[in-house]
């Protein structure tokens, strides 16, 4: 039906980006699972995100949208020609409203259209107001304006983008300060330099998929800190050891790590084969996207981790599963051959890792389906029985 409308209209020399097909709402107005509206509002954050799915590369756009009555976290996926900038007033049409982590977020979907208002005014209800107000960086959440934080630049690196057809230099990386990491994005030149303390007023914080994001312009006030004001740099890199709770109340975390069992070594753990075109795991010979391929194997794990407090799913790329499984890829797949059966690896990998306890380190991310860790390491911890049940007993001895 959308379409027939579309093609009637621009048929007869119309603009069918401006046929008003969903209801048009105010952002208070907005409430989660409404499958189509429209909405007036001003681009408040907005930040883009290469995301990789299934191994292949995509651009996803998230930020904060407003009008007069509040704002709105959204996420705009592959919409064809988006161009819009911070500061832009859109017209925001055929767009779905959806529940994340107990918000509503506006989502573009791929029949969404997005038409820049020239000139048009539009009172945003009073971000700018909000008061300056000192954080630890474990404290930042999506939303937060106007922030002023003392961090220590872990990594930086310089990138080069395009906004609206106009090439754009933007440094991100890794802060730190003794509660925690926070990624952040620098849309100026500030000269930065990994190792250095710096205090900054008046950023803005977004969020994908839990994990936290500082981004700061040339409006923002940044000043070099006392060099003792925090942890020296080798302290602050260390993965902050948290709770699998505490990452289910944030939705997510920045190098973190955790202990835990692994209860489960899921579906789609060992020997794997992934689409050459998209890299997406290619199951029963067919690539969702692009049907029958021969697929290019690929090893990995699936591990559910349990602590006590929560469970999460750790992803162990290649190399960290074949160094939990003590042997290569290419032997691992003469392995199968040899037993006639692809699953012998999963097998292993389950033998190997189920009850035992591990530490992984990693960021950890949230969607619908719960917690994911894309681990950047893991080790099987060695127990010693002994010495624990000492300890205990030394505890409750006190
Ligand atoms: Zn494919």
């Amino acid at each position: 039906m959308d379409a027939a409308k579309r093609s009637i209209v621009r048929k007869y020399g119309g603009n069918p980006a401006l046929l008003s097909i969903g209801t048009t709402k105010t952002v208070k107005e907005l409430s989660a699972g409404e499958p189509s509206i429209n909405l007036l509002a001003k681009v408040i954050s907005l930040n883009s995100r290469e995301l990789e799915q299934d191994g292949k590369t995509k651009e996803i756009y998230y930020g904060i949208l407003g009008d007069d009555t509040g704002t709105v976290p959204f996420t705009a996926w592959e919409v064809r020609g988006l161009n819009i900038q911070v500061g832009d007033v859109i017209r925001l049409q055929n767009a779905y409203t959806k529940e994340f982590r107990g918000e509503v977020q506006v989502n573009f979907g791929n029949r969404a259209t997005v038409t820049v208002e020239g000139g048009t005014l539009l009172e945003v209800a009073s971000p700018q107001e909000a008061p300056l107000t000192r954080r630890n960086l474990d404290e930042l959440q999506e939303g937060m304006r106007n922030v002023r934080i003392t961090a220590r630049v872990l990594d930086i690196e310089r990138r080069e983008v395009e906004v609206r057809g106009e090439p754009k230099v933007v440094f991100s990386g890794t802060l730190a300060d003794a509660t925690g990491k926070v990624q952040f994005s620098a849309w100026h030149d500030f000269g930065l330099e990994p190792g250095e303390v710096i205090e900054v007023e008046g950023g803005y914080v977004s969020a994908w998929r839990g994990l936290p994001q500082l981004t700061f312009d040339e409006r923002s006030r940044l000043e070099r800190g006392k060099e003792t004001a925090l942890p020296p740099l080798e302290e602050l890199d260390r993965a902050r050891r948290v709770w699998i709770e505490e990452l289910v109340q944030k939705g997510g975390g920045v190098d973190v790590q955790v202990r835990g069992i692994v209860v489960e070594v899921r579906e789609g753990s060992g020997l794997i084969h992934r689409c050459p075109e998209c890299r997406r795991v290619v199951q029963k010979g067919a690539c969702r996207i692009h049907g029958e391929v021969k697929g290019e194997t690929d090893l990995r794990t699936k591990a559910v981790i349990d602590d006590g407090s929560g469970a999460l799913t750790a992803i162990f790329n290649r190399e960290l599963t074949e160094t939990l499984l003590g042997k290569s890829m290419d032997e691992a797949i003469a392995e199968a051959k040899e037993a006639m059966d692809s699953e012998v690896i999963r097998d292993a990998l389950s033998d190997l890792l189920v009850a035992r306890p591990v530490q992984a380190q990693g960021n950890v991310t949230s969607d619908d389906y719960g917690l994911m860790m894309i681990a950047r390491s893991v080790t099987v911890l060695e127990v010693d029985v002994q010495a624990e049940a000492r300890a205990l007993l030394e505890e409750l001895g006190d």
